[in-house]
This record gives C-alpha cells, sequence and structure tokens, in this order.
C-alpha cells in the first residue's frame, strides 16, 4: 500500500434551465436545456475540482472561488479547474486518477464520454486512460430523474510526486 496515495471526492448537481448552453466536462453538448449557476455551471468540472481539492486537503471550490465574487460570473470552469490544479502541485501532488460519474435522465450521454474524458485529461495534463467517465440515468426517480438537474460523482487519486 503506497502511504503517499491520497484520495478525494467530489460532488455537484445544478439545475436544467432554458436558456442556457449546456456545458460538460468542458464539452458543449446540444440540448433544449442547459445548466443554471454563477459561472458556466460545468456540473463535471466542478465534482472534478472538488475530488483533488478533497485528495490535497485544500479548501473546497466554493470557498476558492465564491459565486459573491463577480470574477467568477459565468467563468470558464476549465480555468477553475487548472488553478486548483496549480494549487495541487504546489503541496507536491501529482494526479493518479480521476473517474466520474455523471447523473443525468437526459440527453443521452455516451456517445459524449470519449469527449469529456479528452477534455479533463486535457485540462489535467494527464492520459486519457488515467481519466474515466460513466453516464448513469436516476431511473425516473428525483431531481435528476425527472430531468429538472443534472449531478456529478468525482474520485481523485493523488499521489505524492517523487524526487527525481
Ligand atoms: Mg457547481
Amino acid at each position: 500500500m503506497d502511504a503517499d496515495a491520497r484520495v478525494g471526492v467530489g460532488y455537484d448537481l445544478h439545475r436544467l434551465v432554458r436558456g442556457r448552453a449546456l456545458v460538460l466536462a468542458g464539452v458543449r453538448i446540444e440540448y433544449e436545456f442547459g445548466l443554471s449557476g454563477h459561472s458556466d455551471a460545468d456540473v463535471v468540472l466542478h465534482a472534478v475540482t472538488d475530488a483533488l481539492l478533497g485528495a490535497a486537503g485544500l479548501p473546497d471550490i466554493g470557498e476558492m472561488f465564491p459565486d459573491t465574487d463577480p470574477r467568477y460570473k459565468d467563468a470558464d470552469s476549465r480555468v477553475l479547474l487548472a488553478s486548483a490544479l496549480e494549487a495541487v502541485k504546489a503541496k507536491g501532488l501529482v494526479i493518479g486518477n480521476v473517474d466520474v460519474i455523471v447523473h443525468a435522465e437526459r440527453p443521452k450521454l455516451s456517445v459524449h464520454k470519449r469527449a469529456m474524458r479528452e477534455s479533463i485529461a486535457g485540462i489535467l495534463g494527464v492520459s486519457i486512460d488515467d481519466v474515466n467517465v460513466k453516464a448513469k440515468t436516476n431511473e425516473g426517480v428525483d431531481a435528476v430523474g425527472r430531468g429538472e438537474a443534472i449531478a456529478c460523482t468525482a474520485v481523485a487519486l493523488l499521489q505524492r510526486k517523487t524526487p527525481e
């Protein structure tokens, strides 16, 4: 067992509304609804960001990028994740792997999984093999199942960078 391995979990949910673009993991997806929020409301990148911050023992996304701060209005969540990654690296940690579940009744996300993996891997500077994305419906149950919201759960494993 590697004592220097650290795991973190992230979760987020945003409501689906008309008149907003749907952006998941930095990928623009055609749909009649988008996610509401102060930033671009990219629920996937928010969950991944919190998983990384959690594993590193850093403050969470809401503390790091408060939605009361006008700088983060309509913010590109790719920039927020990249910024969190810098904070993680500054603690001498590197990414082992990231695993993601997107909870969405609609739209069908299976065709977008590869693009979402590539997008996350690109932001994090890791191989696509180190990022997995799964999509699950909620079987028609609760807000996600009724198509009122999309949620995301993410897990990240960090490892202490070994000195060269
Ligand atoms: Mg969020």
